[in-house]
């Protein structure tokens, strides 16, 4: 089979890498440059063979509808939460994320956000610049070796970020949908338990149904005034009009955001605060992170349609 021929549609511009390595293999598609889209599908979802998106643009019934020689989608990331997984199933399509090669970087920046936000390192920055300094030393802050910290989710990347907090000398607790025997962190039944029970609540789990809006407003009081909330699963695990109030009430501590729940918006409430630290979904984000993500989007694709397995199937067929 030329693979050439094949239509493969990419969602968003989510690297130029995977752009060029997709370009040089098959045909590609850029939904996001379409100027007559309902001409486009006309004229060419005959021939789309593949779907490859990202966290902001998936695979939804529409799209999938839409595509009646679909046979992949190939996700540019390992959160799942943008494509319609039980269509896919329905129609016998074949999903693929990117888990393992990323969880590092996000376990790092939970835990810069950790840091940032208990340090004040991003205030501190702004108060150097802003010429602060020669007017009086900065404000204490809080210190996180040895704090407890709590994690929603301990798969890949939760597990990561407990294995780093560890040798920040802290006691890990965690909630998942299941207890997990081999490990010997402290597992809690319910959230709120857990956020009662800790000093750092950190969101790791995947985002369904089930863990939209996981932190609510009494997940948020079990956490308190002396205690911090770090996000880097995604946006909607938090109710954020309620942290927005608890974060100008002051009835938590602080947040390190990395997503949000209708991202690139961050409600502009935030911006004003010293007690939050926000940065633009950076997770997965670095030039080494991104390459490997894109040769797994492309192994994958290139494995289906040389009926070889797949590298990272997310259900078996
Ligand atoms: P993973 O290994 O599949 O872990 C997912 C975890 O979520 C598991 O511990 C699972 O619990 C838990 N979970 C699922 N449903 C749950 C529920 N209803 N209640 C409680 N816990 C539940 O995935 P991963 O590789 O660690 O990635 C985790 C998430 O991180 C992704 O889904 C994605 O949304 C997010 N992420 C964010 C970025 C970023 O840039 N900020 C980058 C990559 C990933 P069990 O183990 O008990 O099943």
């Amino acid at each position: 089979m030329e693979l050439k021929a094949i239509g493969v549609l990419m969602t968003y511009p989510m690297s130029s890498y995977l752009e060029q390595e997709l370009d040089k293999r098959f045909n590609l598609f850029r939904l996001w440059n379409l100027p007559q889209k309902n001409d486009f599908f006309k004229e060419n979802s005959g021939s789309i063979r593949a779907v490859v998106g990202n966290t902001k643009v998936g695979a939804d019934r529409e799209l999938i509808d839409s595509l009646p020689a679909l046979e992949i989608v190939s996700s540019f990331s390992v959160g799942l939460d943008k494509v319609d997984l039980a269509h896919c199933k329905e129609k016998g399509i074949r999903v693929t994320n990117t888990p393992d090669v990323l969880t590092e970087d996000v376990a790092d920046l939970a835990i810069g956000l950790i840091l940032a936000t208990l340090r004040g390192i991003c205030e501190c920055d702004r108060y150097v610049r802003g010429g602060l300094w020669k007017k009086g030393d900065f404000k204490l802050t809080t210190k996180f070796s040895g704090k407890k910290v709590g994690i929603i989710g301990l798969g890949r990347i939760g597990t990561a970020i407990a294995k780093r907090a560890e040798a920040f000398n802290c006691p890990i607790s965690y909630y998942s949908r299941s207890q997990k025997p081999e490990s010997n962190y402290k597992y809690f039944p319910s959230v709120v338990e857990l956020a009662s029970d800790c000093d750092i609540l950190v969101v790791a789990c995947a985002l369904t149904e089930e863990t939209r809006h996981i932190i609510n407003r009494q997940v948020i009081d079990a956490l308190g005034p002396k205690g911090f909330l770090i996000n880097i699963g995604r946006g909607p695990h938090i109710d954020e009009p309620e942290l927005v109030s608890a974060l100008i009430e002051r009835r938590i501590a602080g947040a390190g955001l990395d997503v949000f729940e209708n991202e690139p918006h961050v409600p502009e409430e935030l911006f004003g605060l010293d007690n939050v630290v926000l940065v633009p979904h950076i997770g997965s984000d670095t030039v080494e992170t991104v390459k490997a993500m894109a040769d797994l989007v492309v192994g994958n694709l290139e494995a289906h349609f040389s009926e070889k397995p797949l590298l990272t199937p997310v259900f078996i067929d």
